[in-house]
């Protein structure tokens, strides 16, 4: 009950001190998920941040070499016109190089030389294109052109004018501007080369192939208006921007990329797919991890369950138990049997024989019977009985119960014994058997008590004939005149041998008595039928003489001796031949026999019988009397003690056999009953 308790207290304790770790391991869980989940967010994010940063670089470095591209396709247009100036200082000479010109730089509208005070000395037209200026006269571009040259004056390099609108005649227009270039003439007067440009054709020469494919390229005013613009910025979600100053001599301009993007793409390259791809399976891992997690800690749970009741189990066992290994090295005991023993767990686990709780005197006994064992005998199912001694001394008896051990794969491991310790039942079977010998003692004292009279009545006979004789002898040697001397010493001799011989039989009668109260042998042993008979008879004759009872034996010829403990059988037999005689004491009882008869019975499991039995043509059992006849100190007699059938029937059952009673024909009762032949395995 206790240990059932601690079981319970064990288990509440253990599911309480669970909780919170069960908890903590879920918020872990949840932490880990969420960890990888907002990891995952992160680098899809920076993934296309990085995409779209890459994105601006692009353009933003584009843009830079547009505008390199630009200045540098500026400055070699200066040094052309330079080269122009230096080699055709003629005018006539001069437009004919500067159409030629012209014809190769398709941004440039027109040329012209003019002198110090900006008059214009001579001028090219592109031969590509309609003449720029026939909508718009030159004139009204003067201001613009002066402000160019005064300032390509001053730095003495070439400067350009701010952009203004020039209209067409096609009713469009475009954005133009001057280059004008400060030059020296023949006599040293400065004379001025202009070049006028539109900005648009400067864009699609320049920029057109290489930057306007993807983009839309734009050339812009600093306060926003958009002066050129070429390429087209597709189609995409997002837009790029990015811009530079295009900073030439006397002229600020911007020049603005754009470009539309898929931006944000989910996955814009394939590392980032990869990465999100390698970072779901990550998650499905995770996921399948928790789930198998949690079906382990389910079987962790249910088998720590299992484990605890199967402790529980154990401990709370009044049974030993305990495993041997093949070697005989105890590989486990349980609490009971350390508390049989008295030796801690520790003091027994891989102890190898002799073992601490052996007896010493039976040592070699006990080692012989383990290599028995472990030779792979198999034990008695039934266990066997043996003898431990107590860590104090104590000794104990226990039953032992062993069976092999086999494991899950079939193979035997060692050996499982149980043990029970059956001390206390030894102690109370000892307790009874004492008692029951003490009892049986008493009834054979009874026994003798009753015939205490009887030996009086027998013992009457031989006394008197000594008496007689004794006196008669006297009487001989009182008288010897009457007879001679001779007469005298023959009768005296007849009477003395005659004395002798009923003094013998005196001295039979008592030793019959003394012998059945004295002799007392424990052991059992093999007695044939006769020995027992012939035991008893003197002490039957001496009843049956009383009551004129006839008894007769008849004994089966070649019969088996029987394994019994002889005193305790003749004392058997002679209650039932007691109360057969004493059932014939009636006056109704004309026909005095009492038949002691011995036969083989039937026998049965490989064991022979023999039966005893006692036939009377008394008064016979009345049911109601039969009712009770095997009761202790039940009797009908006034002077019985009531313990005689009781006490044979415990007997016959101690050796194994069965008593019994019927009516018997024509009248009385007869009572049987069997001993086992001795079985040759017993006896040796
Ligand atoms: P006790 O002889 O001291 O009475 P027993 O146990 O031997 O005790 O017998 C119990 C009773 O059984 C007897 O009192 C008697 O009435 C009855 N009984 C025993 N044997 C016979 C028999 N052979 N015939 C009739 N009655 C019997």
């Amino acid at each position: 009950m206790n240990t059932h308790l601690n079981w319970w207290a064990q288990r509440t304790q253990r599911l309480i001190f669970l909780w919170p770790f069960r908890d903590r391991r879920l918020y872990l869980w949840a932490a880990l998920v969420g960890l990888v989940v907002a990891v995952l967010i992160t680098l899809v994010w920076l993934a296309g941040r990085y995409e779209a940063s890459q994105v601006q670089a692009t353009l933003e470095r584009d843009t830079g070499d547009a505008v390199n591209d630009i200045r540098s396709k500026l400055m070699r247009d200066v040094q052309e016109l330079q080269a122009l100036h230096a080699n055709f200082t003629s005018t006539s000479a001069w437009g004919p190089a500067a159409i030629g010109l012209l014809r190769e730089h398709r941004d440039w509208l027109r040329v012209e030389w003019r002198d110090a005070q900006w008059r214009e000395r001579a001028a090219a037209d592109s031969p590509l294109r309609a003449p720029s200026f026939f909508k718009t006269p030159r004139s009204n571009a003067q201001n613009e052109i002066v402000q160019a040259c005064q300032r390509a004056r001053r730095s003495s390099g070439p400067a350009y004018s701010s952009s203004y609108f020039l209209p067409q005649v096609d009713g469009l227009g475009m954005e133009v501007m001057d280059l004008c270039l400060p030059t020296v003439d023949t006599g040293g007067r400065v004379e001025f080369a202009v070049i006028t440009y539109s900005l648009q054709e400067i864009m699609t020469e320049h920029l057109g192939q290489t930057f306007g494919r993807r983009n839309e390229v734009s050339i812009i005013e600093p306060d926003g208006t958009r002066l050129a613009i070429i390429g087209n910025h597709g189609r995409g979600v997002r837009i790029f921007s990015a811009q530079q100053l295009l900073d030439l001599p006397g002229l600020t301009l911007l020049l603005r990329m754009e470009g539309r993007r898929g931006a944000p793409d989910l996955f814009p390259n394939v590392l980032t797919a990869l990465v999100t791809v390698m970072s779901i399976a990550l998650v499905s891992v995770l996921v399948l991890l928790v789930k198998d997690s949690r079906r382990r800690l389910k079987a962790e749970r249910d088998l720590a369950d299992a484990l605890a009741f199967r402790k529980a189990m154990e401990d709370s066992l009044v049974t030993g138990l305990r495993a041997r290994d093949l070697q005989g090295r105890i590989t486990y005991v349980n609490p009971a049997f350390c508390q049989m023993v008295g030796f801690e767990p520790a003091e027994l686990l891989g102890q190898k024989t002799p073992m601490p709780y052996w007896p010493p005197e039976m040592v070699g006994e006990y080692q012989q019977r383990l290599a028995i064992r472990l030779a792979g005998n198999t034990p008695p199912r039934e266990g066997y009985e043996s003898v431990f001694v107590h860590k104090d001394g104590t000794r104990i008896s226990v039953l032992i119960i062993e069976a092999p051990l086999i494991n899950v794969l079939g193979k035997q491991t060692g050996w499982m014994s149980a043990f029970l310790d059956i001390s206390e039942q030894r102690r109370v079977e000892e307790m009874s058997r004492t008692s029951q010998e003490r009892l049986q003692a008493s009834a054979r004292l009874a026994t003798v008590g009753e015939m205490a009279s009887l030996l009086s009545h027998e013992l009457n006979q031989p006394l008197a004939a000594i008496a007689s004789y004794a006196a008669g002898s006297l009487n001989l040697l009182r008288d010897q005149q009457v007879h001679t001397a001779a007469q005298t010493l023959v009768d005296l001799n007849l009477a003395l041998r005659r004395i002798a011989e009923q003094a013998g039989r005196a001295g039979k009668i008592i030793n019959s008595v003394h012998d059945f109260v004295r002799r007392r042998d424990q052991d059992r042993e093999s007695v044939g039928p006769k020995a027992l008979i012939d035991a008893i008879m003197p002490l039957v004759n001496l009843q049956a003489r009383k009551l004129q009872i006839k008894v007769i034996t008849k004994l089966d010829d070649k019969l088996h001796t029987v394994w019994c403990d002889r005193t305790m059988v003749e004392q058997v037999l002679l209650n039932l031949a007691r109360n057969g005689m004493q059932a014939m004491d009636g006056p109704d009882c004309a026909d005095r026999h009492l038949l002691i008869q011995v036969r083989r019975a039937a026998s049965n499991e490989n064991k022979q019988w023999v039966e005893f039995s006692v036939a009377d043509l008394g008064c016979g059992i009345s049911e109601e009397v039969a009712r009770q006849l095997f009761t202790p100190f039940f009797t009908t007699k006034p002077e019985g003690m009531g313990l005689g059938l009781s006490l044979c029937r415990t007997v016959i059952e101690q050796h194994g056999g069965h008593l019994a009673f019927d009516a018997h024909t024509p009248r009385g009762t007869v009572f049987r009953f069997t001993l086992p032949v001795p079985d040759l395995r017993e006896t040796h």
